[in-house]
């Protein structure tokens, strides 16, 4: 069974904006899609709604058997990377990472065993101590990673997570994200409006066009068509 399910989903928001017209495509288990396109072809809302930041207007959703339409975000075993890292910057990285975790009611051992699993899995041991101003911008979005990877998701979704560095961090942290994918087997759903993240992440891309979807392919071939 597919890890996601979506079926003639569609979002209209409050003042009419058609931001997604019906689509219905699914989602193998441990693939990295790529959802692909212009600014304001829907990518974004697209994303939401597989949160549960946004409402679905119609249609139907599946994160692995459940329909997830009525959940929150915090029931939907995801877990979702931003561009602007979202993290707090009163906290240090050790409290970043464990932060979701807290109320939880895990134990404080477990706690501190899983952030220090994905504070080596993304080297940031010597960093644990510090607040995120005191770090670069590839680390910042590495803490912001080791927030999602604590729990354990399902589904990771990233929105634009790299549009704020330099190209030359940009195409590392590329690597890095799909060599982490990889490695936890996690399903992933990752937006971007850049070509070559796409071309060189994806497993399968989605590329949307005023709401539509326009093609579904592999990077071969949605790139090499005549
Ligand atoms: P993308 O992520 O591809 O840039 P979005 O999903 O952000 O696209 O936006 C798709 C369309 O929906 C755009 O026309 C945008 O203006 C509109 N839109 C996005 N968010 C809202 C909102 N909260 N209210 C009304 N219209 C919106
Ligand atoms: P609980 O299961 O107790 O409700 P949550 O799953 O809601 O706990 O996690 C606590 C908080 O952590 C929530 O506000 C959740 O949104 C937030 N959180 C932290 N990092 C992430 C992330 N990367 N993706 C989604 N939610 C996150």
């Amino acid at each position: 069974m597919a890890q996601v399910t979506l079926s003639q989903i569609s979002k209209v928001y409050p003042n009419g904006a058609k931001a997604v017209k019906p689509a219905s495509f699914d989602i193998p288990d441990g693939e990295f899609v790529v959802l692909v396109g212009p600014s304001g072809c829907g990518k974004s809302s697209m994303l939401r709604m597989i949160a549960g930041l946004e409402d679905i207007s119609t249609g139907d959703l599946h994160i692995g058997e459940r329909r997830v339409n009525d959940l929150d975000p915090a029931d939907r075993d995801i877990a979702m990377v931003f561009q602007n890292y979202a993290l707090y910057p009163h906290m240090t990285v050790r409290k970043n990472i464990g932060y979701g975790l807290q109320n939880r009611k895990i134990a404080k051992a477990e706690i501190n065993r899983k952030v220090a699993e994905a504070s080596a899995l993304l080297n940031l041991d010597d960093y644990l101590d510090r607040k995120p101003s005191q770090l670069s911008g590839g680390q910042r979005q590495r803490v912001a990673m080791g927030r999602a990877i604590v729990r354990d998701p399902e589904l990771f979704l990233f929105d634009e997570p790299l549009s704020n560095l330099d190209a030359k961090l940009r195409n590392q942290m590329r690597i890095e994200i799909k060599a982490l994918q990889r490695r936890l087997g996690v399903t992933a759903v990752y937006v971007t409006h850049d070509q070559v993240e796409a071309m060189t992440m994806a497993d399968r891309i989605i590329v949307m066009n005023a709401g539509n979807i326009e093609q579904i392919g592999t990077p071969f071939e949605v790139y090499n068509r005549p």
